[in-house]
């Protein structure tokens, strides 16, 4: 279980990464939808820290459910509701099972449901799912993301905008999936 302090550190660590990576992640859209995922995330990041300064989350609860309703609000997009879902499933699971691994599965099942979408359509879920399944193991490292990425732009795209280029999209990484891998690098980095 990530306590408290270390729970809002890995937000905080997300939230400077993405702000950082905001035209990577436009460029990455730009090549495959429609350009704007950075700039859509980097809304909800803004969102994130205002709410943190504003009202500081006494519990794990209280904390995604902020990083929820920051994310469904400000990002938009197909990404907005569908990291707001992850993060709000979270928040639920929390109150009677707070375990990191058990959280990370919660948020890939919302995502799932959210989505009605699966592991290997060219989405963030193809970050998601193996990063959940390495934790189960206790195997959670950065090769686990990178394998993850590289294995999500070889992938034909199935689902979002990216879709609509079928073969096209191939060869090109997915910007959910990127910023969901920069998600998980803030979390190795508070792992330790
Ligand atoms: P939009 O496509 O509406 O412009 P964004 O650019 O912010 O929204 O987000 C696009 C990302 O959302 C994609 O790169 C993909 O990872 C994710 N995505 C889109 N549709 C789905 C879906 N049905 N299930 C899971 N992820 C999805
Ligand atoms: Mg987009
Ligand atoms: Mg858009």
């Amino acid at each position: 279980e990530l306590s408290l302090a270390d729970t809002k550190k890995w937000i905080e660590l997300f939230v400077q990464k993405v702000e950082s990576e905001k035209s990577q992640l436009n460029e990455l859209d730009t090549a495959i939808g429609d350009g704007d995922h950075g700039t859509n995330m980097d809304r909800g990041m803004k969102a994130i820290t205002d709410a943190f300064s504003k009202k500081e989350p006494e519990d794990i609860v209280s904390l995604h459910k902020t990083v929820a309703f920051a994310l469904i609000q400000k990002v938009g997009g197909a990404s907005g509701p569908l990291y707001g879902t992850a993060f709000l499933d979270m928040s639920k699971k929390a109150k009677d099972d707070a375990d990191l691994t058990t959280l990370i599965q919660t948020g890939l099942a919302g995502l799932k449901r959210r989505g009605q979408s699966d592991v290997g359509m060219k989405t963030m879920i193809d970050v998601w799912e193996p990063v959940a399944n390495a934790l189960k193991a206790d195997e959670f490292n950065q090769s686990v993301i990178d394998e993850a990425l590289t294995s999500n732009k070889a992938l034909v795209a199935t689902k979002g905008r990216a879709s609509y280029l079928e073969e096209k999209s191939k060869g090109h990484l997915d910007p959910g999936a990127q910023s969901s891998a920069y998600l998980f690098e803030a979390l190795l980095t508070v792992l330790g």
